[in-house]
């Protein structure tokens, strides 16, 4: 007997699509996970996308929780945010010149985050987390900085650093073509464990000039981070004279309106933001105190810069997008419908019979499957992959849109309503089922 040749996860034209891709981009991809690599099949090619759904070449299509890995909080081509953008394009596409609009939206970021007084518009996270450290450095005239393993902070040269080998030591780049001299400069801690963290800056006294961290760790599947562990983070940072920055370019109006620095009631000195700010257009940002951002070049040392940066036409679709999400009851109706989700699929997890763990912050949401509580890169790295893979499958193949990996967050959308909902929820009772059969 042959053995069946697992269902491809992607149809016809929608492989033919990918394979001419990968005859000129690298993997067929412009950025890795996009690939499918760890479920070793090849992804669907997009065509059009509305509300909470997403279609492909084959015209197959999908309820999307991945929602262009966060961004999309109104759900794909939201009709206030195409108009938006129509009008901005409409009157050019950039000037490189300052705008009337860059400052409107830097007015809505500075209002949102308590601590925040200005704010430079930059086009991607990873600038955003990158020009954040240099300034840190900048302003504290030190080299050394910590982060922790699991999270990820974009893929500038010194945050392409994750495990090394444990807490105590250097960290060792993440990719080739990153100069050990550089990754040196980086410490690795385990995420949740602020002790690691004093520790290494009383080993590195007064050498370190910020601590970088995700307040919810979005990168490593979701994991919520210990009560105390932040307000922890921000005393051992204060009293070393080091930096905290927070990497918002998930969290950031994602759950809740701001950061989630409002949540855990924590300041840090310097915020960085992109993704939702961006309402799928390229647009992040980072900010603080004008005490700092006054090292900034034109008036500071600490150059930074950018042909695109302000871009009018995402600054609109960003403007477009937080306004709609600064409406009044806006998170709170959404976290209500995504919690309904996440308690009806637990309970089809249970009746299966599969160990499966779930955890939400406002509209962004993880799961694992493993019965031991997931709070760092190794207990979530320890979750059971070919239950994840069966289940993600499955998915696929009943029209749900979730990541390929079992290292990223889920997103949620105002565009999810009951029909999603439904026809998610007969997609993932079939999931656990597969789950179940591993
Ligand atoms: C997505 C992400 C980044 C990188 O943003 P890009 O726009 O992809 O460069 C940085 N930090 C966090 C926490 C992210 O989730």
């Amino acid at each position: 007997m042959t053995k069946a040749m697992p269902t491809p996860l992607s149809g016809p034209k929608s492989r033919a699509a990918f394979t001419a891709a990968r005859k000129r981009i690298p993997g067929g991809v412009n950025s890795p996970v996009r690939a499918w690599s760890r479920l070793g099949g090849k992804p669907p090619v997009i065509a059009r996308g509305e509300g909470a759904w997403i279609e492909d070449v084959d015209k197959r299509r999908y309820v999307d929780y991945v929602l262009s890995w966060g961004p999309l909080i109104h759900g794909h081509a939201h009709p206030a945010v195409v108009k938006a953008v129509q009008d901005a394009a409409a009157k050019g596409l950039s000037f490189g010149a300052p705008t009337a609009s860059e400052t409107a939206l830097a007015d809505m970021l500075v209002a949102a985050i308590p601590g925040m007084q200005q704010v430079r518009l930059v086009n991607s996270g990873t600038e955003a987390t990158m020009s954040a450290l240099r300034l840190a450095r900048a302003a504290t005239g030190r080299d050394l900085i910590i982060k922790c393993d699991g999270c990820y902070h974009g893929h500038a040269d010194h945050l392409l650093v994750a495990a090394g080998s444990g807490a105590a030591t250097f960290g060792e780049p993440d990719s080739a073509g990153v100069p050990a001299a550089f990754a040196e400069k980086t410490l690795v801690v385990p995420y949740n464990d602020a002790a690691a963290v004093t520790r290494m800056l009383k080993k590195h006294k007064g050498q370190v000039a910020a601590v970088i961290v995700e307040p919810v760790a979005g990168n490593m599947g979701l994991v919520l981070p210990q009560p105390g562990y932040l307000k922890a983070l921000r005393a051992a940072c204060t009293a070393h004279g080091t930096l905290l920055v927070f990497d918002e370019v998930m969290t950031g109006f994602r759950t809740c309106y701001g950061g989630y620095q409002r949540i855990a009631k924590v300041r840090p000195d310097l915020t960085c933001l992109g993704k939702v700010i961006g309402g799928g257009m390229p647009a992040a940002a980072y900010g603080g105190p004008r005490a700092i951002m006054r090292l900034l070049a034109p008036e500071g040392p600490c150059y930074q810069a950018g042909t695109l940066s302000g871009n009018p036409v995402a600054v609109a679709a960003g403007l477009a997008s937080l306004k709609l999400a600064a409406r009044s009851g806006f998170y709170d109706r959404l976290g209500k419908r995504l919690t309904g989700l996440i308690s009806a699929m637990a309970k089809q997890a249970a009746q299966h019979g599969v160990p499966w763990q779930a955890a939400q912050v406002g509209t962004m949401w993880g799961w694992f499957f493993s019965d031991v509580a997931v709070t760092d890169f190794s207990s979530a790295a320890a979750a059971h992959m070919e239950r994840w893979a069966a289940f993600t499958r499955e998915l696929y193949l009943q029209g749900v849109n979730v990541a390929p990996s079992p290292f990223e967050a889920a997103f949620f959308s105002s565009a999810h309503g009951k029909a999603e909902l439904v026809h998610t929820l007969a997609a993932t009772d079939r999931a656990f089922a597969a789950a179940a059969r591993v």
